[in-house]
């Protein structure tokens, strides 16, 4: 299949953790460093019996507090025109940051589908603290720990569904 998923947020999310969950093999770089995966990767994910790409996109460093949000629409519009289906990955652990605030923002725009994926709700403490990510106002919102695996099983049906 043609159809494309990308996975987007701010650095240190998540997001090459989900990728290797997703694909269920190393081809990123995942580290405690902000930004340690720079380039973007691609994959392909099985799942019942569909397969699609899967890109993760480097999580950028903003330089400057005046260029932030230019990179950020960057990563976003790229992200947009190489995909079908965005996978905007947030963190529970930190809550909502201002970056997160203006992906969101970014994002309640975006002309293809935007899924809503808050990452390192590792327990039952952190699903009750991720309810806030409502707020930032997508319909589709998906709880997971992509280091344990809870939750993507949930998050691949849907994507599923919808190829
Ligand atoms: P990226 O910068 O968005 O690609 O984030 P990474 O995938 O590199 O992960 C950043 C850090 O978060 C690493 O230390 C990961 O081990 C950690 N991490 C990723 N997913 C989870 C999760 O579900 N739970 C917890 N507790 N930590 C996670
Ligand atoms: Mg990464």
């Amino acid at each position: 299949s043609g159809f494309t998923v990308a996975i987007v947020g701010r650095p240190n999310v998540g997001k090459s953790t989900l990728f290797n969950r997703l694909l269920e093999q190393r081809k990123a770089i995942v580290d405690d460093v902000s930004g340690v995966t720079r380039d973007r990767q691609y994959g392909i994910a099985d799942w019942n019996g569909k397969s699609f790409n899967v890109i993760d996109t480097g999580g950028f460093v903003p330089r400057s507090e005046e260029i932030f949000e230019r990179e950020i629409r960057k990563q976003v519009q790229t992200a947009m025109e190489e995909s079908n289906l965005l996978l905007f990955i947030c963190d529970v652990a930190t809550g909502i940051t201002d970056l997160d605030q203006e992906m969101a923002h970014v994002l309640r725009r975006s002309s293809k589908p935007v899924y809503l994926v808050i990452n390192k709700v590792d327990n039952s403490n952190r699903m009750l603290e991720a309810t806030e990510f409502y707020s930032l106002g997508f319909d589709k919102v998906f709880f997971i720990s992509s280091m344990s695996g809870s939750g993507t099983g949930e998050l691949l049906d849907e994507v599923a569904a919808i190829i």
